[in-house]
């Protein structure tokens, strides 16, 4: 039997939820697809939830309500090479503060929280349910059908909020039908478990306090970093390549990952952790140049299916992109309906709000970073060019000391090479073949 609706919203990760959110505070009657038991349970990330100001727009105590672990109130980035590390450390007192700059979560809560806050508002959650196809009546997008069940989910407006492989937005003929690997990245990830003392003790944290840590120079060579994120009571740590780079290297996410977690400068920030399990999905990472169409007929794009992913190498913004969008994109569908304009033209004010957002214009702004992360001396020569640098700063042993601009340059020399260096620091990512193909 058919079901009509107002609105169609295919997949309850955080852009799907927030636009089924938005819309059903909006009074419209929202279906809202997930193909998982619940929403968030294959859903995996690193970590790291960055703050959302259009969900605490809409619930001011968000960061009593909704289920976070601790909040960021230190950030490191790590450059390592086989044998040495040099780290930078932020702690600051505003990150330490309500509404706090980030939390860290689990998916499997988070998601099944938000898309439960959209029910409370109107919205109707149907789950194991893998939308197939997009259905056309009278020459327009009508609704969806849902694998191996009969009938037709039906209204006159699609949100694709299905993920990074988006294959309704592919359907609808609004992202090529494939994927340039120099544009994907893969992440791998494992939880180990840790008694919250110990937690505390090791990175020097009180109440809720969290530490997030980025790694650069720790995988053997591939494009890609390393992150480890502090839980209430475990570690989240793992390893993100290109996935071109790690197709060519021939090298296996899940012996890389082993590799870093046996480096002694990370052994020893897990040493106690009891594994509890691994997984790995797939990224965005090819910012502004890999948005695709984000309006047809009927239909928008929201999240990583529209490539809406921020990854400048100190940091991965997806999720709040992803919230982001899908409250633009329900309120684009609220003004079509307040329009009865369900056409490109009538959905268009979606790009319009995002344009106006942190959305586009960060991605624009970052535009050139996923070209720099495809320079491979990141990986190598730059960590063991600070490394060797502080070293010589730190050496005392009785010879004469040297000035520290000449050591630097002499450091450069050895390391890098000046000319990489002057190319690297005049125009980063412009010396590198990208070829736009969405
Ligand atoms: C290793 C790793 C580390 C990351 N670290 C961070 C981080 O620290 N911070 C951060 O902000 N971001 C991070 N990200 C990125 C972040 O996870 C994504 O940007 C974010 O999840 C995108 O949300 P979304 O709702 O667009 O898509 P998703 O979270 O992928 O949700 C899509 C939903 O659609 C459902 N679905 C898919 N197809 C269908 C279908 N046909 N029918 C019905 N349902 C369907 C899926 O089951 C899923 O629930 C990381 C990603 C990875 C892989």
């Amino acid at each position: 039997m058919s079901k009509t609706y107002q609105a169609i919203v295919i997949g309850a990760g955080p852009a799907g939820s927030s636009a089924a959110l938005t819309m059903a505070r909006a009074g419209l009657d929202v279906a809202l697809v997930e193909r998982g038991s619940f929403p968030g349970e294959k859903n995996m990330f690193g970590g790291v939830l960055h703050r959302l100001p259009s969900l605490e727009e809409i619930f001011p105590d968000f960061w009593q309500r909704a289920p976070l672990e601790r909040h960021i109130v230190k950030k490191g980035v790590t450059f390592m090479t086989a044998d040495s590390s040099f780290n930078t450390t932020i702690e600051a007192g505003n990150f330490d503060r309500p509404p706090f700059n980030g939390y860290t979560i689990f998916r499997p809560r988070f998601d099944r929280w938000l898309a439960q806050e959209a029910v409370k508002a109107g919205a109707t959650l149907i789950t194991r349910a893998t939308v197939d196809e997009l259905v056309h009546k009278n020459g327009k997008l009508a609704g969806v059908t849902v694998q191996g069940r009969d009938g037709e989910l039906l209204a006159p407006v699609v949100i694709a909020a299905d993920g990074v492989l988006s294959f309704i937005a592919r359907k609808a003929g609004l992202r090529q039908p494939t994927f340039n690997p120099a544009q994907m990245a893969v992440g791998v990830k494992a939880l180990l478990d840790m008694p919250r003392e110990m937690i505390d003790d090791r990175f020097g944290l009180v109440r809720e306090q969290g530490f997030a840590n980025e790694f650069v120079g720790c995988t053997d060579g591939v494009r890609g970093g390393g992150f480890l994120y502090t839980n209430y009571d475990s570690l989240s740590i793992g390893l993100v390549f290109h996935l071109a780079s790690l197709r060519t290297s021939g090298k296996t996410p899940y012996d890389l990952l082993n590799a870093f977690m046996e480096q002694p400068q990370v052994a020893k920030m897990i040493c106690g952790g009891k594994l509890q399990e691994y997984s790995a999905h797939l990224i965005p990472e090819g910012g502004y140049d890999m948005i695709p169409e984000l309006v047809g007929d009927g239909i928008l794009v929201a999240g990583d299916a529209a490539a809406f992913c921020n990854a400048t190498g100190l940091n991965l913004e997806g999720i709040n992109l992803a919230s982001h969008s899908g409250v633009l994109a329900g309120k684009a569908v609220v003004e079509a309906h307040r329009n009865r304009d369900f056409s490109k033209q009538g959905l268009s004010h979606y790009k319009k709000l995002l344009e106006e957002s942190y959305v586009i214009k960060d991605l624009k702004l970052y535009r050139k970073a996923p070209h720099m992360l495809h320079n491979d001396r990141i990986y190598n020569e730059y960590p063991e060019l600070m490394c060797s640098f502080m070293e010589y700063i730190y050496r005392i042993d009785g010879a004469p000391k040297e000035n520290l601009s000449r050591l630097f340059l002499k450091s450069a020399r050895e390391k890098v090479g000046l000319g990489n260096l002057m190319a690297d620091g005049l125009a980063p990512g412009e010396h590198y073949e990208y070829r736009r193909n969405f």
